[in-house]
């Protein structure tokens, strides 16, 4: 736990915030700023800055986000697909530093970023 870390505080329930999912090493929640109708945020427990700082003992728990992230995408509204950015770094525009992965969808198809 890092305390300066907003995401950190999510996670110790010191900030409030809507959770989606959380078992012993994965934390989710609702993005305070949703950009669609489905979007919420997939974060590993442990303080991890971001994806450029995690190393191999970090690949169970990222692999994890990823499958739940397709699970929750469904049963939060979005049976037909989705899609998960990452943001990493200054070049990257990553504003919370530490380490999230961003699921968007809904009912509707996206606008093309890729
Ligand atoms: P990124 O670091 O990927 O650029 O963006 C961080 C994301 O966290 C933004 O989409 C922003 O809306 C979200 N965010 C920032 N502060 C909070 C907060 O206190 N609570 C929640 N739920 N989301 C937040
Ligand atoms: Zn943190």
């Amino acid at each position: 736990m890092d305390p300066n870390c907003i995401f950190c505080k999510i996670v110790a329930g010191t900030i409030p915030s809507r959770k989606v999912f959380e078992d012993e090493d994965v934390f989710g929640f609702d993005d305070i700023n949703p950009v669609a109708a489905v979007h919420f945020m997939l974060i590993p427990k442990k303080h991890i800055a971001s994806l450029a700082d995690a190393g191999p003992e970090d690949a169970a728990v990222l692999g994890k986000i990823l499958t739940l992230a397709a699970r929750l995408a469904r049963e939060k509204g979005s049976p037909e697909g989705f899609r998960t950015i990452v943001n990493t770094g200054k070049i990257g525009r990553q504003d919370v530093y530490h380490l999230h992965v961003h699921i968007i969808g809904g009912p509707n198809p996206l606008p093309r970023m890729i």
